[in-house]
């Protein structure tokens, strides 16, 4: 396990190298020793020749591991205690300890192998504020992009973080708010969910209209959409109206789960990111248990999806439940896996594919030179058993290394 804090934080030359067993690249997985050069906080040089390095570089020799572009949550609430049953009191608390918590989650995060979170919830901007503090570099921890407090109805799915909007005008108004508070996607309740009482999963929250209202305004500023919707006609209005992701894709109905193969065909021709949250662990109770089977069945559509060519962002909501911590992604890739994905595609589904819907694919992802230095080291090869994503050897972020 990596140990925690700055305290273990080892300091390196600018330029030093890394050197594994083998390399997930973002595509594919690359024997023959490959040394990764790094300059700052980026990779400077991808050797696979397996020649000796020159004497004089500093070289992290990881021996039999595979090295791995940093994983990419694309659906985190870094503000949620996943073990808080009634996350409404959120909506008294101080943000001082809002943020303390979103910190430890943060590292949480960082610590399994995560170097870059999208967070899709939090109060006041929190993660806006954690974003712009991590970059500030006083202290390591990973990406954070945020979306600050989701749009969503009048006492609808999570209104206690504070983005209550109805009515187009109001729903323009919020978005303008959320750009000049500098987030980086915008989100939106379009249907109700499972943890706010009133709406429910399958319920509708926001028209077409409203929805489109909200893709104009957003993407009038380059900023994507993506919207929360388990229920069949919130999520056949949100492709309707020119989303770039969906997250959770649930085909709820009232009591089970029936699927919209027109809608997903939508889906894949528009090319919107489907948010798979199909990350937890493998023990403990559903955060809902009666839910159990519908998500099953969730996950036998996920499969299906894949097949007929929607591209499945891995991403787990952490915080969301108690069987959902900070940390909790690579559990998602193997799932990915058994849902059949092949194991390259499950890996890419929090790498390559993730980057590219969290609009990052220039920088993060992939092990390649002038992309960002996340590199994270697994023990043996994934690409036999995505089980070895759980023992992580090493994470480097923006350059910096934490080991175990
Ligand atoms: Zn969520």
């Amino acid at each position: 396990m990596v140990a925690s804090g700055e305290r273990r934080h080892v300091q390196r030359p600018r330029i030093w190298a890394v050197r594994a067993a083998r390399l997930f690249d973002g595509y594919t997985v690359r024997p023959g020793r490959p040394l990764v050069l790094i300059d700052g906080s980026r990779i400077a040089g991808v050797d696979m020749t397996g020649a000796p390095p020159s004497a004089d570089l500093h070289v992290l020799d990881l021996g039999d591991a595979t090295l791995l572009p940093g994983l990419i949550d694309s659906h985190v609430h870094l503000a949620f205690d996943p073990d808080d049953k009634s996350k409404e009191a959120m909506a008294q608390e101080d943000a001082r300890t809002t943020l303390a918590r979103m910190r430890v989650h943060a590292g949480q995060q960082l610590r399994a192998g995560v170097t870059t979170v999208r967070d899709l919830g939090d109060r006041q901007f929190l993660a806006v504020s954690l974003r712009d503090h991590y970059t500030a570099g006083t202290e390591v921890g990973p990406e954070i992009l945020a979306a600050g407090p989701p749009l969503t109805r009048t006492r609808g799915h999570c209104w206690f973080l504070g983005g209550e909007a109805d009515g187009i005008a109001a729903v323009e108004a919020a978005v303008e708010e959320r750009i000049a508070r500098g987030v980086d996607v915008v989100k939106i309740m379009a249907t109700g969910g499972v943890i706010t009482p009133g709406w429910g999963p399958h319920q509708s929250q926001y028209t077409r209209d409203e929805l489109a209202a909200v893709s104009r305004a957003a993407h009038a500023h380059g900023r994507p959409v993506t919207a929360h919707a388990h229920g069949r006609e919130g999520m056949a209005d949100a492709v309707a109206a020119g989303v770039d992701g969906i997250e959770h894709a649930s085909f709820f109905t009232e009591d089970g789960v029936e699927p919209d193969w027109r809608t997903v065909a939508g889906v894949v021709e528009a090319g919107i990111f489907i948010g798979a949250t199909e990350a937890w662990l493998p023990t403990g109770s559903m955060v809902a248990p009666h839910m159990a089977e519908r998500v099953a069945q969730r996950s036998a559509n996920f499969a299906r999806m894949h097949r007929e060519g929607a591209r499945l962002v891995c991403c787990s909501d952490a915080g969301a439940g108690p069987r959902k911590p900070h940390g909790v992604l690579p559990h998602g890739i193997i799932q990915m896996g058994s849902l059949g994905l092949t194991n390259t595609e499950a890996l890419a589904s929090a790498t390559t594919l993730a980057a590219q819907a969290c609009g990052l694919a220039d920088r993060k992802g992939r092990i390649a030179v002038g992309y960002d230095a996340d590199l994270i080291a697994v023990a043996d090869n994934p690409l036999h058993r995505l089980e070895t994503l759980l023992d992580i050897r090493a994470v480097i972020r923006a350059g910096r290394v934490f080991q175990g």
